[in-house]
């Protein structure tokens, strides 16, 4: 049992849920930014550091009952894809998150490896198991020389003709340690959302921006793609997300955690405009809190807590709160499984977790 499932977290995490944001938060929430995945698809002797809790696997149940535990008396769906780890089998990840996919709740994305995978061996996983789009990573593009990725590396001509001809998702962690401020990243990601005009682009965590400077006067030239969206994932600086919401359309925002890692207890916190984590537990992420001083609630706590002080400060209404957390990603999934979904997606077969 991971350490936010034992009594003493869970009644933590639930009782700040009642407090802060239980008022606030909308009936639905469609996480658009979660990792699932098999024992099998987690090497014995690597397992993933989740804030410092090693997990060696993160199965649809998990995450079923996490959700339930974590919202209390809410509907939750997920956009959901494998963990990006360079050392891991993609094809067992993708396997499982695709197969096991119910295409009610819970919708899958494609990692996908720009060196490894093979234009027909990635139309094919889209046939059978009706993925949405891609998951592209850094690591996958250049190992062992990460700061130096760029973004038509981690999607290669051949996997965005794809993604055009189908209009897909394509969630992008977007590379280099400049980010937003890397006039580079600027140029080919607009590049990238103006070659292929059908193909939805999520730039991810903000575009990795933690912290405020990572978007002052960032956003604001990309508010006009209209293929650009944006998810929320592990952004827990209430300014950053007041500045996004300002920046740009809130149709555009997408509310993500990046469940499982977002479970784990821990606040990102900005320094002299750059940021790190404060854990409880040791992480290479992150500054360790190893005097104990401080009692922490989980990641995605802090996450909701932020939106909830962001959407007070801009004045955003109740209608575009329940935009962030569902409308805007449901309508996305909804466009795009319409060409996507295989046959037997919608069957109405019963999935076990559901
Ligand atoms: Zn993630």
């Amino acid at each position: 049992m991971n350490p936010w499932n034992q009594p003493e977290e869970r009644e933590y995490n639930q009782r700040i849920f009642r407090e802060e944001l239980d008022g606030f938060l909308p009936e639905r929430i469609l996480d658009a930014h979660i990792h699932v995945g098999p024992p099998e698809g987690f090497p014995a002797d690597r397992p993933y550091s989740c804030g410092g809790v090693p997990l060696l696997s993160y199965t649809y149940e998990e995450l079923d009952r996490d959700l339930a535990q974590s919202y209390p008396g809410r509907r939750c769906e997920g956009l959901c894809f494998g963990f990006p780890d360079a050392d891991y089998p993609n094809p067992v990840l993708n396997g499982y998150v695709g197969e096991r996919a119910d295409f009610r709740r819970f919708f899958p994305l494609r990692l996908l490896d720009p060196r490894r995978d093979r234009p027909d061996a990635v139309r094919d996983d889209l046939d059978r198991c009706g993925f949405l789009g891609f998951k592209p990573y850094p690591d996958f593009a250049r190992p062992g020389d990460l700061p130096n990725v760029e973004i038509p590396e981690m999607l290669p001509d051949w996997a965005m003709a794809v993604a055009e001809e189908r209009g897909l998702i394509v969630m992008l962690h977007i590379p280099r340690p400049g980010r937003l401020e890397d006039p580079l990243n600027g140029r080919q990601l607009r590049e990238l959302c103006r070659r292929w005009p059908r193909a939805r682009i999520i730039l991810a965590h903000v575009g990795r921006a933690y912290y405020l400077r990572g978007v002052e006067g960032r956003l604001e030239g990309l508010s006009d793609l209209p293929n650009l969206y944006f998810d929320t994932a592990m952004v827990q600086n209430w300014e950053v997300l007041a500045h996004l919401f300002r920046a740009v359309p809130i149709r555009k925002i997408l509310f993500g955690s990046d469940i499982p890692i977002a479970l784990a207890q821990g606040k990102a916190v900005e320094i002299n405009h750059q940021y790190t984590y404060v854990t409880p537990r040791p992480w290479s992420l992150a500054l360790c809190d190893d005097r104990k001083k401080l009692q922490f609630t989980s990641f995605l706590n802090e996450q909701l807590r932020a939106i909830r002080q962001a959407a007070g400060a801009v004045g955003l209404s109740p209608g575009e709160v329940a935009a962030i957390f569902y409308d805007n990603a449901r309508s996305l999934i909804e466009e795009t499984r319409v060409r996507n979904a295989p046959a037997s997606a919608h069957s109405g077969a019963p999935c076990p977790w559901v």
